[in-house]
């Protein structure tokens, strides 16, 4: 999976690091000591235990299940129960919390010598089941082999044009896709370098490309916080000017922050669209126009298609349908889930639940998510993602969600969540502004101003915690 021969930095924590040979023993002398165990569990901490532990897992064919360190009692419980692990593996020192006392704990060391190589497990063998975010209700275990991790890290390679030499810098979580399938994985599969800045700061960020990192991967909140301190900020301006490479993914980024960031930097962040069930799908490419809103074409051995409720493919462009998606990126099946297995798929083709357009040169558009951002209000389907970007060109918007609520007459009325900035606008004014901008169907019937918007541990707003 990995060439793992080169004395270059592979990993850099904070001010640890370890190239490429170095971390091929460590990785290698683990991944012979938990051969032939069934699964393991890892507690993904932001350290480069975790990313060994992860590395010997897959050159051992054991598949494993990376934890969110600050994961609550409850949704703990479900993950060992739902995946039974034989072992946990952290890193030395950390502590476990009590739903972790009944499994056995193996310590990460970087210590390991020369060691044979195990023998590379078949293509579809389950590498990692990875946990979803939970966004939209509790998360499934997604059974991903070799194959899908391989050819996604191939597939956005071509497209970002990703090599050896490129030094990836993000603060991302290590137990979803986003963070460690794209974010470790894919440096190691280049044979390129991760810095990993614990958590994310401007700052931090700053140094670390004006350092030698030359990609950021992040989430739509950090691009938001670029976007705010950008205008004032000249080093972290002159450190994303120089950058290769700004991605974006995991929610829809805001098209205020995209043209904000690209007025300040001349940097346009290129957008791409995954799950973790199908890792990556679509992508603006790094060389090809980067057109803010858009999450750009399928990928190379992607197929990608629109459907509408009756299930018939969409071919005209402009249509509004369910993006389904086929391709050796897809997952095999959730853990212990046959059922939802079953109604994921459609003639072979993965149902993303996510709606989306096609522009006539074949750009996707997210329009939102089936279960929460459609709104079917007065006789129209709205997608609340546009209405989120109209009310995010008012100066006095900072965050915003917006969700449909039912009613009498309409169906659905459109509520706006609204975190102010600054003085708490008039609602009228901020309605209006929607009517003027979009059509008046889509201005919001109530506007509710609210501190923060609930979100989960990768930044995305938890809808149905807005509704409850
Ligand atoms: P759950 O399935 O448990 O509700 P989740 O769907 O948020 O949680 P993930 O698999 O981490 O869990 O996220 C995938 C979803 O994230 C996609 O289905 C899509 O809705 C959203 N997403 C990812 N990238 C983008 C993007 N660039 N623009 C808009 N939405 C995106
Ligand atoms: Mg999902």
């Amino acid at each position: 999976m990995f060439p793992l021969s080169s004395d270059r930095v592979a990993l850099r924590f904070g001010d640890r690091t370890l190239t490429h040979a170095e971390l091929a023993k460590c990785a290698g002398t683990l991944a012979h000591q938990l051969k032939g165990l069934p699964r393991v569990a890892i507690w993904a901490t932001p350290t480069i235990e975790t990313c060994v532990a992860v590395v010997a897992a897959l050159r051992a064919g054991v598949p494993a299940v990376p934890l969110n360190p600050k994961v609550g009692e409850r949704e703990l419980a479900h993950i060992v129960a739902d995946s039974a692990p034989a072992n946990v593996l952290a890193a030395p020192g950390v502590q476990l919390p009590e739903g972790l006392q009944s499994v056995p704990r193996r310590d990460v060391t970087l210590d390991g010598g020369e060691v044979e190589p195990l023998p590379e497990p078949g293509p579809e063998a389950p590498a990692l089941i990875v946990y979803t975010s939970g966004t939209t209700g509790s998360p499934k275990g997604v059974v991903l082999p070799r194959r899908a991790i391989v050819s996604t890290l191939d597939a956005v390679a071509e497209a970002w044009e990703w090599t050896a030499q490129d030094v990836l810098v993000h603060a991302l979580p290590l137990f979803h896709v986003h963070g460690l399938i794209l974010g470790v994985l894919g440096p190691l599969r280049r044979g390129g370098s991760l810095h990993h800045l614990g958590k994310f700061s401007t700052t931090a960020l700053t140094e670390a490309l004006t350092d030698d990192g030359t990609v950021m991967f992040g989430v739509p909140t950090m691009y938001h916080r670029i976007a705010e301190e950008v205008g004032d900020a000249p080093e972290l301006s002159a450190a994303l000017r120089a950058a290769r490479l700004l991605v974006s993914g995991s929610a829809a980024l805001p098209v205020r922050d995209h043209e904000r960031i690209a007025a300040a930097t001349g940097q346009r962040v290129v957008e791409r669209y995954g799950m973790t069930e199908t890792l990556m799908n679509t992508s603006v490419r790094a060389s090809a126009d980067r057109r803010p809103g858009t999450v750009g074409v399928p990928l190379p051995g992607v197929e990608v298609r629109l459907v509408d409720d009756n299930g018939l493919e969409l071919d005209e462009p402009g249509g509004v349908g369910e993006i389904q998606v086929r391709g050796p990126n897809l997952f095999t099946e959730y853990l212990n889930r046959p059922d939802a297995t079953a109604e994921a798929f459609a003639d072979g083709w993965f149902r993303t639940g996510d709606v989306g357009t096609r522009d006539p040169d074949g750009y996707y558009r997210i329009v939102g998510r089936k279960a929460t951002d459609i709104i079917k209000s007065g006789g129209y389907k709205i997608g609340a993602g546009e209405i989120e970007n109209a009310l995010l060109e008012h100066p006095s918007v900072a965050e915003v969600a917006v969700t449909g609520e039912p009613d009498d007459d309409l169906g659905e009325r459109i509520i706006a969540w609204v975190v102010p900035a600054g003085a708490t606008p008039d609602a009228s004014d901020l309605v209006d502004h929607v009517a003027r901008l979009l059509t008046p169907h889509k201005r919001p019937r109530l506007v509710r101003f609210v501190e923060s918007l609930p979100r989960n541990d990768m930044g995305k707003v938890v809808k149905r915690a807005l509704r409850a």
